[in-house]
């Protein structure tokens, strides 16, 4: 029964277009700083589909911050770049790409997507392009379209190809030199993969040393099963859940219908909910575990309401 309402799912793929050149100036700056994350921003422009057409991607700026688990753009440069291609080709900045060279991270962490949800919020621009190169043996690149930027959710996506130099880029005359760089070393080898959709909760976490291999293992091993209802939790989390706790909180996908949700608060105590969904969601059981521990009742049919008591059972001592 719950399989039946929860699927099939037909998730339509994104598409990003990008030329060849663009992906040969990407590969040849991630070769450059392949034991530090680097990156820069991608220009280009939506069509009627809504798909987006890279047309040029830039090098870091002069004063970007490469780390091996961050990767800083300089603003001002980002800011510079923009205007002159905006200027001189109408063309705007529909994204960014970064590296994840060796860290064994080959999907956007919890940090990359939150970084792409407040550019998306300050700027109100809800189209976002991410482009995520990684070494495994060699070079691979994924893309990925968001939904919608504000949420930092992106959608099953894959990479086009266009051949050649792109028309922008040949066009160049060093009138824009943030786009100009080193020239492109000899040519490597690069995979282009396709990426599942991704969200902010169950993104795995990404520098400071934080990546624990452990997170990545649900994220590789899911199908798309669960998104809707991983999409009705992060709605009601969203509504109930005050931001200071957000960052404590973590969603587990027991299976196709089944969340769980563990927020953790000071002296030890951990909030654990379990939902599930059938094309409704449900709060099926709460308790609050550690010290002082409480037990719920839920309301079934009252998610928003049962996740709040639930939360004011795991705030008060
Ligand atoms: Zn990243």
């Amino acid at each position: 029964m719950l399989r039946d309402a929860a699927s099939p799912i037909r998730v339509r793929q994104a598409v990003v277009r990008v030329y060849a050149s663009e992906l040969d100036v990407l590969v040849d700056e991630m070769h450059r700083h392949r034991n530090v994350e680097t990156g820069g921003d991608l220009f280009g422009l939506w069509s009627h589909g809504d798909v987006p057409t890279v047309f040029l991607a830039s090098r870091p700026g002069e004063a970007a911050v490469r780390q091996r688990l961050s990767f800083q753009q300089d603003v001002q440069s980002h800011r510079a770049t923009e205007q002159a291609v905006w200027q001189t080709f109408g063309v705007q900045c529909i994204g960014m790409w970064h590296s994840h060279h060796s860290i064994g991270l080959e999907v956007l962490s919890r940090g990359d997507l939150g970084r792409t949800m407040r550019y998306a919020r300050r700027s109100n621009r809800s189209r976002f392009v991410d482009l995520l190169g990684f070494h495994r043996d060699h070079w691979h690149v994924r893309p990925f379209v968001y939904r919608d930027a504000g949420l930092g959710r992106t959608r099953a996506t894959r990479l086009e190809v266009l051949p050649g130099i792109s028309p922008l880029r040949a066009a160049l005359d060093g009138s824009i030199a943030s786009l100009k760089g080193p020239p492109v070393g000899p040519p490597l080898r690069l995979t282009v993969l396709p990426s599942e959709p991704q969200s902010p909760l169950l993104a795995p976490k990404e520098g400071k040393g934080d990546i624990d291999p452990a997170s990545l293992k649900p994220l590789s091993g899911r199908g798309r099963g669960p998104w809707r209802a991983v999409h009705a939790v992060e709605q009601v989390i969203a509504s109930v859940v005050p931001e200071s706790l957000r960052e404590q909180l973590q969603l587990d996908v027991v299976d196709d219908s089944t969340l769980a949700l563990r927020l953790t608060k000071g002296q030890g105590r951990t909030l654990i909910a379990m939902f599930s969904f059938d094309g409704t969601l449900t709060l099926g059981a709460w308790q609050v575990v550690g010290a002082s521990p409480v037990i719920g009742r839920p309301q079934p049919d009252d998610v928003s309401s049962s996740l709040q008591q639930a939360i004011a059972a795991l705030e008060s001592p």
